[in-house]
């Protein structure tokens, strides 16, 4: 099903001649929210998705999901699937290691098959800055259990044999990072999330909420109000705009991120491959495209979603400085999302400390897809009584106002 066609009415009970089981309804595009929730998601994203999938699966299904548009309609349907482990901080690599296993058994786990390929990420660097950096996040990474190595240039095109080594004084490389089809991930969440109860509805924009005085909200929506006893902020970018319906100031904001895609290529490519300096990345597809983008400055905050000359120019002529072979090839699309920016890099969440049945689930950046698994995991866990991880101690929205934000280690590579 592609997102935004909803409604396939199909038996869950039957199997078709090939096997495949066959999921019952699992978008509601019409119709009225119900008038009671235990949670309110608002935002059909990954993260909004994953928090869903997670709760049904520890048993709360008393849960609705709203989505203003159709599934991957924000960022999570126009990202470049790429799932890493090289992170410069201790947390964030932890919580990636667990959210590559998750990865690897979501096939296994939620029966839809996400193409995820681990051909590793390899980080180039151009200075000996750079390579400081790198060996830096290696020494790091190792401790924490990731087997990320130094290469030589040399050592890099072993990897990669089409690279252009002029100019290249070293990379990092790490086998077990790797790429994913981003969509059927939401599919996937959605439709088991569904088959255990919750209700997900599209074309379903929260225009208010309204804190109660009992606790909980009425949140309002077109086809009707839910009275909620917890809402969860899901809205990737337009987080700011949904907090601010109750007062809730939160500090991140939509930049503008440009991607495109080639047209189909032999199968040459397998790692994620990033160049730090001009903050340049691709891969290569399952079905052969080459996906990829490059940082182009200087446009500030925006929801704009268009694609310029500009980006398209950049990105080429990196790309092909760094691999000459690609050339010739034809850009077949090119498209943009909204990174949703916080001001140290790190999400935001937990509960907005003036309103403690409001929660944040926002402030990814570019690379909110790679840890929505583990993070909707752990949220689900912690809000069905269990175990509260750090992340909702570190990673709160206190942190930009009361200073134990500055205390924490800052993470610095946000980058590919
Ligand atoms: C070009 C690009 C490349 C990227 N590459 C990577 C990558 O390689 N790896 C990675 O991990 N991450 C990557 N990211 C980042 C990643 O896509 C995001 O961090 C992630 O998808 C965020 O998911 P989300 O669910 O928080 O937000 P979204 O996917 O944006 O979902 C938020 C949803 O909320 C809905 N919404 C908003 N307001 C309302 C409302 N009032 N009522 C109801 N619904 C509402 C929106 O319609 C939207 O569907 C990339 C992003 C971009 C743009």
């Amino acid at each position: 099903m592609i997102p935004g066609n909803e409604d396939d009415e199909v038996d869950e009970s039957r199997a078709d001649v090939s096997g495949e089981i066959r999921l019952p309804a699992t978008l509601e595009s019409s119709g009225n929210v119900p008038e009671r929730a235990e949670i309110v998601i608002v935002g059909g994203g990954v993260v909004g998705l994953a928090i869903a999938y997670y709760l049904a699966r520890r048993g709360l299904d008393d849960v609705v999901v709203l989505e203003r548009g159709y599934l991957a309609e924000g960022a999570s349907g126009r990202n470049g699937g790429g799932v890493r482990q090289q992170w410069s901080t201790e947390i964030n690599i932890r919580l990636m290691q667990e959210s590559v296993e998750l990865c690897r058994r979501f096939a296994v786990d939620v029966g839809v098959n996400v193409w995820f390929r681990q051909g590793g990420y390899l980080f180039l660097a151009r200075n000996a800055k750079e390579v400081a950096r790198l060996e830096k996040n290696i020494d790091l990474q190792n401790r924490c259990g990731v087997a990320t190595r130094m290469l030589s240039p040399h050592g890099a095109q072993e990897i990669v044999p089409e690279l252009d080594l002029t100019g290249i004084v070293g990379a990092s490389y790490n086998p077990t990072d790797g790429i994913l089809f981003p969509w059927p991930f939401l599919w996937g969440y959605a439709r088991q999330a569904a088959a255990h109860g919750v209700r997900i509805f599209t074309q379903t924009a929260v225009t208010s909420l309204q804190p109660q005085e009992s606790g909980g909200f009425i949140v309002t929506t077109p086809r009707g109000n839910v009275r909620a006893r917890r809402v969860i902020n899901a809205t990737g970018a337009w987080s700011p705009q949904l907090a601010k319906m109750i007062g809730v100031d939160v500090p991140t904001y939509p930049i503008r991120h440009e991607i495109c895609s080639s047209e189909p290529l032999k199968p040459f490519l397998r790692p994620m491959v990033s160049e730090l300096s001009s903050g340049l990345y691709c891969s290569q597809s399952m079905r052969g495209e080459i996906v990829g983008g490059v940082t182009v400055p200087g446009h500030g905050s925006t929801y704009a979603m268009g694609s310029t000359l500009e980006f398209l120019a950049t990105y080429s002529r990196r790309l092909v400085r760094l691999m000459p072979i690609l050339g010739d090839i034809k850009i077949l699309r090119q498209w943009a999302g909204p990174y949703d920016q916080s001001p140290d890099g790190n999400p935001v969440l937990g509960p907005a400390p003036t309103h403690p049945d409001f929660f944040l689930a926002c402030g990814f950046v570019g690379h909110g897809f790679m840890m929505a698994p583990i993070v909707g995991k752990l949220y689900a866990e912690w809000l069905t009584g269990g175990h509260k991880h750090e992340i909702f101690e570190r990673y709160t929205l206190g942190r930009f106002t009361d200073g134990s934000g500055a205390a924490q280690p800052k993470e610095d590579f946000n980058i590919g």
